[in-house]
């Protein structure tokens, strides 16, 4: 039996050209950037480039890239570093009850340090208005932070009005764009965003390293504490081969942009198109229109989230019930439920989520394999 996986939200083979590129950081590179000679710098040149082309794949300029562990710890130097660094003026942040848990725990977190944090609601399509937004600022709210595309629906927010928001109002604007890099244009000029979080491993490359934009300018303060490495942003002995890694599947993300966008929209009008052949009852959970095309979440009423994950494993289709950090447990997605849907809905959605990879073969007979699991009851 063909093994198919459409779990690319939760993470993504890293690309043959990918390996290619990290390989030769592994056998014979082994400078420390750091370091003042020969092999230390030619690993610190390499290490320049990578900064340079992760700047050029979101508009920033290379000071403005802090390299990081990854999307989590990206959103965590954003928050914490922001809020830390800009006591003076004030405490209120202001995020939306579906962010990923690595903004939604960070700020419990920053609770309990004493700052107040505001979880703006979505409405049944996932997404958030401006206009409250634009309500919940106060005099003393130093940030807001609210995601680019969400990793459990695929809904996408109005990044590029919030962002003009925050400027007017004199509001620093984070977004988590992990989920969104490499499938929207990610400019954070023309969007007015000033923290932006990215991870390698969701747009195939290595796990472990990504990349938080901090516009120049920013207070920010640094959390790690040790040498003087990402202008003393971020300590420690940069991942060199991740990071090389991560600049290659950057660029290759953004120059096939179009062309996997184009795929993965075919891909789940097929899915969708072989589910209404076989009558299968379902129900697509996002925004009909503002949604990233590899994420399809949906609903088969009557069917339970863990049973069905559980069938379709057996059946060789790897898919999941939402963040994979919630996998294994029972609980309801934060993000559905915080989009008010029914309960029948709330218990019977599935995540869909194409890769570059995925072929309409696999995805037509994945397609099939799911439609007989749901009929059969
Ligand atoms: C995967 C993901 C993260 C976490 O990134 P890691 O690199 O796995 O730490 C954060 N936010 C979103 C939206 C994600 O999809």
């Amino acid at each position: 039996m063909q093994e198919i996986y459409l779990d690319h939200a939760a993470t993504t083979p890293v690309h043959p050209e990918v390996l290619e590129a990290m390989l030769p950081y592994y056998r014979d590179m082994h400078g420390n950037p750091s370091s003042m000679h020969r092999f230390g710098q030619r690993v610190r040149h390499t290490v320049d480039e990578a900064r340079s082309i992760i700047a050029r794949c979101v508009n920033a300029e290379p000071g403005e890239i802090i390299f990081t562990s990854g999307g989590t710890e990206a959103d965590n130097m954003a928050l914490i570093g922001v809020m830390t660094a800009n006591r003076d003026k004030g405490k209120h942040l202001i995020t939306s009850q579906i962010e990923h848990h690595a903004v939604l725990h960070t700020c419990e977190y920053l609770e309990s340090l004493g700052y107040e944090v505001t979880y703006l609601p979505v409405d049944e399509t996932g997404r958030v208005a401006v206009e409250d937004v634009a309500q919940a600022i106060r005099p003393d709210t130093v940030m807001i932070s609210i995601m680019f595309g969400n990793n459990e629906v695929g809904t996408l927010q109005h990044i590029g009005k919030i962002g003009k928001l925050a400027k007017e109002r004199g509001v620093y604007f984070h977004t988590d764009a992990v989920q969104a890099f490499g499938i929207e244009e990610v400019d954070v000029k023309r969007l007015h965003v000033d923290l932006l979080s990215i991870s390698a491993h969701k747009v195939n490359g290595p796990k472990g390293v990504g990349s938080l934009y901090a516009r120049r300018g920013i207070k920010i303060a640094s959390y790690i504490h040790g040498g003087n490495q990402e202008k003393k942003r971020r300590a420690g002995t940069e991942n060199v081969a991740g990071i090389v890694g991560f600049a290659r599947a950057a660029e290759l993300a953004i120059n096939t942009r179009e062309e996997r966008r184009a795929h993965y929209e075919k891909l789940r009008r097929m899915m969708m198109a072989v589910w209404d052949e076989q009558s299968v009852d379902y129900v697509v959970n996002g925004h009909p229109k503002f949604y990233m095309p590899h994420i399809l979440n949906v609903s088969f009423p009557g069917t339970k989230t863990e049973a069905m994950l559980m069938k379709l494993d057996i059946a060789g289709v790897a898919a999941a019930s939402g963040s994979a950090c919630m996998s294994g447990s029972l609980e309801i997605s934060h993000v559905l439920r915080a989009m008010n849907l029914p309960e029948d809905r709330l218990i019977s959605a599935i995540r869909f989520s194409f890769g570059y990879g995925n072929t309409e073969e696999q995805v037509r007979e994945a397609a099939e394999r799911i439609a007989r699991i749901v009929n059969k009851g």
